[in-house]
C-alpha cells in the first residue's frame, strides 16, 4: 500500500512568487491544483458559478459569450466590500469543492504530493483542514510591487491597493507551517530552497 499523498497548500500575496515556487515543486514531481485556474473554469460559459452569479448580480456582469466579465467584476468588488463578500460566498465553496475533487483524482493517479495553489488561503475558511501543510511564500511589499509592475501594466498605486485588500503579511504567516522567504532571493537560490524543502517532504 503506497504512503498517502502529502497535501500541501501554497499561498502568498500578489507577486510573492507562489507560481514560481509551485512550478519548481511540479518539476520535482508534485501535481498542481491551481485555485485561480479552477476559478476561471467555474466562471467560463456554462461554468457552475455562472447561475449563482446571475442570481446575485444579474446577467449584466457577463460577457457576450456568457462568461463572467472578470475585469468588470474586479472593479465592482474593489469598490464595494459587500459585493466582494457575496462573490466570495459563491466562489470559495465551489473552488474548494472542485479543488478537492481534482486532488482526489491526483491521489488516485498515484501522485505523492498534491500542491494546492491557494492565493486567498488566509482569507478563506476551511482550507487549513483540507491540507497537511501550509507553505507561505513570503515577500516584502516593495519587492511584491516591483515584481508585479515588471510583469504587468499595473501602476504602483494599483498594486498597493491590491495588497491592502489582501490578508496582511502577518495574518498569512500565522497560517504557515513552513515559509519560503522570497525577498532579495535570486531564482537560483529559490530553486535550491525549494529542492531542500521538497526533499523534507519526500520528493
Ligand atoms: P500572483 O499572485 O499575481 O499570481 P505569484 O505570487 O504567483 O503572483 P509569480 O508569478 O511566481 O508570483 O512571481 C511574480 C513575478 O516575479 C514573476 O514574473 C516571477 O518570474 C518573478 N519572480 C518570482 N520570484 C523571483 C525571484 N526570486 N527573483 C526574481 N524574480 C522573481
Amino acid at each position: 500500500m503506497p504512503a498517502p499523498a502529502l497535501r500541501l497548500a501554497i499561498t502568498g500575496g500578489i507577486g510573492s512568487g507562489k507560481s514560481t515556487v509551485a512550478r519548481l515543486f511540479v518539476n520535482l514531481g508534485a501535481i498542481l491544483v491551481d485555485a485561480d485556474a479552477l476559478s476561471h473554469e467555474l466562471t467560463a460559459p456554462g461554468g457552475a458559478a455562472i447561475a449563482p452569479i446571475i442570481e446575485q448580480f444579474g446577467a449584466s456582469v457577463l460577457t457576450q459569450d456568457g462568461a463572467l466579465d472578470r475585469s468588470a467584476m474586479r472593479t465592482r468588488v474593489f469598490a464595494d466590500p459587500q459585493a466582494r463578500r457575496t462573490l466570495e460566498h459563491i466562489m470559495h465553496p465551489l473552488v474548494g469543492q472542485l479543488a478537492s475533487e481534482r486532488g482526489r483524482d491526483a491521489e488516485r493517479a498515484g501522485f505523492g504530493c498534491v500542491l494546492y495553489d491557494i492565493p486567498l488561503l488566509a482569507e478563506s475558511s476551511g482550507w487549513r483542514r483540507r491540507v497537511d501543510r501550509v507553505l507561505v511564500v513570503d515577500c516584502d511589499p516593495d519587492t511584491q510591487i516591483e515584481r508585479v509592475m515588471n510583469r504587468s501594466q499595473l501602476s504602483r498605486t494599483a498594486v498597493e491597493a491590491i495588497i491592502a485588500a489582501q490578508a496582511t503579511r502577518e495574518r498569512r504567516l500565522h497560517c504557515a507551517d513552513c515559509v519560503i522567504d522570497n525577498t532579495h532571493v535570486s531564482l537560483e537560490t529559490l530553486a535550491f530552497e525549494v529542492k531542500h524543502l521538497a526533499s523534507c517532504f519526500g520528493l
